[in-house]
């Protein structure tokens, strides 16, 4: 999932925890923090980036094999998270770090490590090499654009993150 998706879906999910499951009205802040902290999983693929100097208009960058894309790290996040914030706070928090790696599971090439620290083998669900015959940057995002399994919740993500936060921003200003 690109980073737009991720924050479609964290903004989506923010928006039905929030309004369903705590019964209070999500504020345009809320949804922006959301936004970040579904990107954060994300922050090992910068480091990636720098350490060990992979290119993503080059090549793959691999940060899915590694401890910030596992569900265990993020529940121990969310447990000491709830020592020191409210616990509808670290509930979100948890929320949107699971969606994140689901997201990241979902029609990939190759997935998270769902089990780790039991085993480093990466899951993921209807998988999809789009990077196949050594496709990077511009070349596998139009690669991307022709997928439908990927593109489809890709685009359904980002349209309803994006009304959701118009509206969210409009209820804003009128009270
Ligand atoms: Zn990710």
């Amino acid at each position: 999932m690109t980073p737009g998706g991720h924050v479609g879906a964290s903004i989506v999910a923010t928006y039905v925890i929030t309004n369903y499951v705590f019964k209070t009205e999500v504020t345009p802040v809320v949804l922006g923090l959301a936004a970040l902290v579904g990107l954060l999983p994300d922050v090992d693929g910068i480091v990636t980036m720098i350490a060990k100097r992979e290119r993503p208009m080059q090549q793959k960058v691999q940060h899915h094999r590694y401890v910030p894309h596992s569900p265990l790290f993020y529940l121990a996040l969310t447990l000491l998270l709830t020592l020191v914030v409210p616990p509808q706070t670290a509930v979100l928090f948890g929320a949107l770090t699971f969606v994140h790696l689901l997201l990241d599971s979902w029609a990939t090439d190759d997935g998270i490590m769902w089990l780790w620290p039991l085993s480093r083998r990466q899951f993921g669900l209807f998988p999809r090499n789009l990077h196949a015959g050594g496709v990077f940057g511009l070349d596998f995002y139009l690669r991307v654009l022709r997928c439908a399994p990927v593109i489809v919740p890709e685009i359904l993500l980002v349209l309803t993150g994006l009304t959701l936060t118009f509206r969210a921003v409009s209820f804003a200003q009128l009270g």
